[in-house]
């Protein structure tokens, strides 16, 4: 049986912020991920905005996690390499019903020390963003983008970096406290741990109800979100947002610029009852774009290419407001057990703050010694296309495979496919070759690399086709073959 000091639950954001702050001291650390790959929960699917502060009232765990968060990001994407855009954001007032509202979101987001709040009139907002409509705005300098599941990736393979043993596929199904440590059942046999960090998103009431009953419940609200095409990336400049959706303790269907040049509409908010469905609907989608167009009233119909949803871990009902605060907490029946429960938004942004907060937990629990072998910087990775012709040519001279392109979408070459899959967590999938390098993430959704992906994993890593999957445990994508070696 495998021993180590501290066992986290669940390779989303944060579980991998908490593995690498804590892969910064001399311990035994392991992260158990039951998807195939980290970011395969709510850290892939939601906004990526890096929020400010201003939405959580000031005594709240959500507040101080977002503040001190969002000022912790651009070094960590100096070190990490993950992109990072300040691209600030204007909450705007429809009508002048709405302006009170406005006011007191600046006065919480000044209770909670957020600098650079301005009000706007209509016509300045105009003046930088023309195709928005709206009677007055707040400012918001303060707010940025990012995407969300490279800013995992990158936690979770530092960690690594930093000998953090990441075990994919592997869910945790028992937990159990014997005498000084915990027992820990998993789909990949048994481990045990000093410490356990329930960092489990959706599942962490199932992970409580592992060692002792749950004193609360998990309300799942859907929200689905539209991405429109390249071409309509000029339609904004910063994020807009409305007032927020008081009774549902959600910020409403805002527009969002992303990282790779499209923009996002939603996240709509329905409440649900089953944690893995994660369906999109035409009819939410018809409603998306209504609420957008009260703000862009431009927007074309015809500008979608794509839908997703996200699932919001929530402690509260809608009757009672939706909101509640963060619970972070060591078990008072059972020390050693730590629980993260109910981190919705703005819990990307709060994560690096959230890590440091566990770390000092931990340090009450265990003896925490410094490593002077911590690498904080991330083995970066290049982007191809990205490059300027001569250093394209050099690297081609140095090795031919620079000069393959496998996804013509994304120009993405078969040396990044291969550097994509040699990561250090040890994530194989299609979906983790897409989300490290791009190669499936263009307008032909993998038509066209796909097969050269499952070349390069059979040449270069001597994966059989029947073990190679999509995204998840159970998404093979072949049952064997149909002509040459069959003998097994
Ligand atoms: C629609 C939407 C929009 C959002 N927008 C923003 C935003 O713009 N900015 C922001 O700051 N925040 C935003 N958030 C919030 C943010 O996405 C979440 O707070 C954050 O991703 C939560 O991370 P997590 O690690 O707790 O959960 P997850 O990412 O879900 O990770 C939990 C992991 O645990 C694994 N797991 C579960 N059970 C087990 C088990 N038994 N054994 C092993 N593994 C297990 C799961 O597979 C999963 O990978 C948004 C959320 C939603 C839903």
């Amino acid at each position: 049986m495998k021993n180590f000091q501290v066992a986290i639950i669940g390779g989303g954001v944060i579980g991998s912020a908490i593995a690498r702050e804590l892969s910064k001291y001399k311990l035994n650390i392991a992260v158990f991920e039951m998807g195939s790959d980290v970011a395969s929960g709510t850290s892939k699917a939601n906004s990526g905005v890096v929020h400010s502060g201003i939405n959580s009232p000031h005594s709240s765990l959500k507040a101080r996690f977002c503040v001190e968060g969002n000022k912790m990001f651009q070094s960590l994407a100096d070190e990490l390499g993950f992109p990072l855009q300040w691209v600030g954001k204007y909450i705007i007032a429809k009508n002048e019903g709405e302006i009170n509202e406005l006011e007191h979101l600046k006065k919480t987001g000044m209770d909670n020390s957020v600098s650079g709040l301005e009000m706007k009139g209509g016509s300045e907002v105009k003046k930088k963003e023309p195709n928005v409509s709206c009677v007055k705005a707040l400012w918001v300098p303060t707010a940025g983008i990012t995407l969300p599941y490279e800013f995992t990736i990158a936690l979770a393979e530092n960690a690594a970096e930093n000998n953090v043993r990441f075990f994919l596929e592997t869910k945790v199904t028992g937990l159990k406290k014997q005498q000084n440590h915990f027992l820990i059942k998993t789909n990949n046999g048994d481990f045990q741990a000093e410490v356990v960090v329930n960092a489990a998103g959706l599942n962490c009431r199932e992970v409580v109800s592992m060692v002792e009953e749950p004193d609360f419940q998990v309300y799942l609200c859907r929200g689905e979100y539209l991405v429109l095409d390249k071409n309509y990336s000029s339609l904004i400049n910063s994020m807009i947002y409305p007032v927020p959706v008081k009774e549902l303790g959600v910020l409403g269907v805002h527009i969002t610029p992303t990282i790779e040049g499209n923009i996002l509409l939603g996240p709509s908010a329905e409440f649900i009852d089953d944690p893995y469905d994660k369906r999109t609907t035409k009819e939410t989608m018809n409603n998306l774009i209504q609420e957008a167009k009260e703000i862009i009233p431009s927007l074309p119909d015809k500008a979608v290419i794509n839908a997703y949803s996200g699932i919001r871990c929530k402690l509260a009902l809608p009757e009672s407001g939706g909101w509640a605060d963060y619970r972070i907490e060591e078990s008072k029946n059972m020390p050693g057990f730590i629980n993260l429960l109910g981190v919705e938004s703005p819990g990307l942004t709060a994560a690096p703050a959230i890590a440091k907060e566990i770390i000092k937990m931990i340090s009450r629990l265990i003896e925490l010694k410094e490593k002077n072998s911590f690498k904080s910087r991330i083995h970066g990775r290049k982007r191809f296309s990205e490059l300027s012709t001569e250093e394209q040519l050099n690297l081609i001279k140095e090795d031919e495979r620079w000069g393959r392109i496998v996804c013509r979408c994304e120009h993405v070459t078969e040396a990044e496919v291969i550097e994509a899959l040699s990561n250090p967590i040890g994530a194989k999938t299609i979906s983790s070759v897409k989300y490290r390098c791009r190669a499936g993430m263009g307008r032909c959704q993998g038509g066209f690399c796909t097969q050269h992906i499952v070349r390069i994993m059979g040449e270069y890593f001597n994966m059989d086709v029947t073990d190679i999957k999509l995204k998840s445990p159970n998404s093979n994508l072949f049952y064997g073959r149909t002509r040459g070696d069959q003998s097994d």
